[in-house]
C-alpha cells in the first residue's frame, strides 16, 4: 500500500483485536489513522487464542456428544480423530480471518504498515528507517505466554506451540491454574489424551468464586484428568528415552509425559518496543500504566488491552479501544470503559461462566452480614439419557437487604451461552426479586438461576 503524505491523527501500534477496533472507530470519525503490525492481523485472539482454542473446544464437545449418542439410541462407531486435518482446516479459517481484518481496515481507510515498531522521542514511531508521528499514539501490542523460571523450561510448550503440533500428545502434563490450563486439560482429555493438571494451590481458578474451582475439579476428576495440587515446579527434565518429567518443590516428580504445557500466565509483549525512548516507564510487571481513560503518563500516548495488564480479555481491549477513539475523535470527552462487572467464560469441560464478585470478595467489601448466597447443584436433563452424569453448579451472590445480585457463577453444560444475558441483569443492578419475577424457560439449565431458593 502506498502511504499517504497527509499528516496522521492517530498511530496505532499493534493490530490485535483492540488496536484494530480502535483504529477503525477513529477512522469512522474521519481521523487519518495508521496501524502498524509486525505479525498476522488479529493478534493473539485470532491467531493463537480464542479462535483456534474455540475450534478445539468445539471438537472436544463433538467428541463428548458422540460418546453420549448411544444413550440417545444412536449406534455410532467413532473410527478416529485426525488432529492434523483439524489443524489445517483451522489454519485455513484463520487465514481467511486475517484477510477479512485487512480488508476491513482498508475499507475503513486505515493505512496498514507491516513491520516492527519502535517508539522514539517526539513522540514518534519508527518502523525500519521510516519515522511516523501523530498527535495521538496508541500502544496495543498485547502480551505473550510466559514460562516459569526453572531449569528445563524450554522443554515445555506454550499455548502458541500447541496450535502448531502436528500430532496429538498421548500423555500431556499441563502446569498452571488459570484459563489456559483448565481449557486445554478439558480439550485434550475429551479428545483422548491422558492428562495431568499440576497447580500450586489446592484448586485451580483460585481468583474466581471457590465454587467454580471445586465444581470443575470434581468434573475433571470424573473425566479421568489426573489432578496434582500443591505442585510448584522445580525443574523439567528429559529422560534418555525422551519422556518429560517434572520435578516439584515438594512431593515426588510427575513422570512420563510426551508433552508439557506451561499455562502460567502472560507477560506484556513490549520487548524491542523501546518504550523508554518515548519516556514511558513500565510497572514492576512490565505493563504500561494507564489511568481510567487509557492515558499513559506521556501526553498523547495511550494504551489498551493486555499490555496494560487489566482484564486480559479480547472484548475488554475492543471496548476500551473503541471508547478511547470515541473520546479522542468522536466528540465524547467522557467516554471510557468501566472495568466492573465484566463477564467472562472459561471454555473448560464443562464451561465456567462468571460475572461480578465472588462470595469472598463480597464479604470482604460489604461485610459478612450483608452478603447472602444462593447455591444449587443438579444434573442437567441432557444427561438423563447418558451414562455419564456431570453436574452443574450455580451460585448467586447478593448484597444488602434488597439482595442486589452482585455475582453470578456457573459451571456446567451451557454456562458459556448462559452468562451474557445474566451479565446484563447484573450490570443493571437487578435484585434477587427481579430474578424471581422472571418467568423460567423450561426445560433449560438457565432456569435454575431464576428459581433459586
Ligand atoms: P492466568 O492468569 O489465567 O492463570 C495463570 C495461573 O498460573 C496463575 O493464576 C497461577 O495460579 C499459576 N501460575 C503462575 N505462575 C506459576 C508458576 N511459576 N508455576 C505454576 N503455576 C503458576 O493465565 P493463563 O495463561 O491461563 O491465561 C492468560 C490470560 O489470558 C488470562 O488471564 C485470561 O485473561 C486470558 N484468557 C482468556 C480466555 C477466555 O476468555 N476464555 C482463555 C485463555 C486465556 P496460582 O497462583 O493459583 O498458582
Amino acid at each position: 500500500m502506498t502511504l499517504s503524505e497527509a499528516p496522521l491523527d492517530y498511530l496505532v501500534v499493534g493490530g490485535g483485536s483492540g488496536g484494530i477496533a480502535s483504529a477503525r472507530r477513529a477512522a469512522s470519525y474521519g481521523a487519518r489513522v495508521m496501524l502498524i503490525e509486525s505479525g498476522r492481523l488479529g493478534g493473539t485472539c485470532v491467531n493463537v487464542g480464542c479462535v483456534p482454542k474455540k475450534v478445539l473446544f468445539n471438537a472436544a464437545s463433538i467428541r463428548e456428544s458422540l460418546r453420549d449418542a448411544a444413550g440417545y439410541g444412536f449406534d455410532v462407531d467413532v473410527r478416529g480423530f485426525d488432529w492434523d486435518l483439524l489443524r489445517q482446516r483451522r489454519g485455513a479459517y484463520i487465514e481467511r480471518l486475517n484477510g477479512i481484518y485487512l480488508a476491513n481496515l482498508q475499507l475503513s481507510g486505515v493505512q496498514v504498515v507491516a513491520g516492527r515498531a519502535r517508539l522514539a522521542s517526539g513522540p514518534s514511531v519508527l518502523v525500519g528507517e521510516q519515522r511516523f508521528t501523530a498527535p495521538h499514539i496508541l500502544i496495543a501490542v498485547g502480551g505473550e505466554a510466559r514460562v516459569p523460571d526453572v531449569p528445563g523450561a524450554e522443554l515445555g510448550l506454550t499455548s502458541d506451540d500447541i496450535f502448531e503440533l502436528r500430532s496429538q500428545p498421548r500423555r500431556i502434563l499441563i502446569v498452571g491454574a488459570g484459563y489456559v490450563a483448565v481449557e486445554f486439560a478439558g480439550i485434550f482429555r475429551a479428545l483422548g489424551s491422558e492428562v495431568t493438571l499440576a497447580y500450586r494451590a489446592s484448586a485451580p481458578l483460585r481468583h474466581f468464586d471457590a465454587l467454580l474451582g471445586e465444581g470443575l475439579c470434581e468434573e475433571m476428576s470424573r473425566q479421568g484428568i489426573e489432578l496434582a495440587p500443591h505442585s510448584v515446579p522445580r525443574a523439567l527434565r528429559s529422560s534418555p528415552s525422551g519422556e518429560l518429567n517434572l520435578e516439584r518443590v515438594d512431593g515426588p516428580p510427575l513422570l512420563g509425559f510426551d508433552a508439557v504445557l506451561w499455562a502460567v500466565g502472560r507477560a506484556p509483549a513490549t520487548a524491542g518496543l523501546e518504550l523508554e525512548a518515548a519516556g514511558i516507564v513500565t510497572t514492576l510487571t512490565g505493563h504500561v500504566p494507564v489511568d481510567a481513560y487509557q492515558n499513559g503518563e506521556v501526553p498523547g500516548i495511550y494504551s489498551i488491552g493486555d499490555v496494560t495488564g487489566r482484564f486480559e480479555l479480547t472484548p475488554v481491549a475492543i471496548a476500551a479501544g473503541r471508547r478511547l477513539a470515541d473520546r479522542l475523535f468522536g466528540g465524547q470527552p467522557e467516554s471510557k470503559l468501566d472495568y466492573i462487572d465484566i463477564p467472562t467464560v472459561i471454555f473448560s469441560h464443562p464451561p465456567v461462566g462468571s460475572v461480578g464478585v465472588s462470595e469472598v470478595e463480597a464479604k470482604a467489601r460489604y461485610g459478612e452480614q450483608n452478603v447472602k448466597t444462593y447455591v444449587t447443584r443438579f444434573t442437567n436433563m441432557y444427561y438423563a439419557m447418558t451414562e455419564h452424569k456431570p453436574k452443574t453448579w450455580m451460585k448467586l451472590v447478593t448484597i444488602g437487604p434488597e439482595e442486589r445480585v452482585a455475582g453470578v457463577h456457573v459451571v456446567g453444560l451451557g454456562a458459556d451461552e448462559m452468562l451474557q444475558g445474566f451479565a446484563v441483569a447484573v450490570r443493571m443492578g437487578a435484585t434477587k426479586a427481579d430474578f424471581d419475577r422472571t418467568v423460567a424457560i423450561h426445560p433449560t439449565a438457565a432456569e435454575e438461576l431464576v428459581t433459586l431458593r
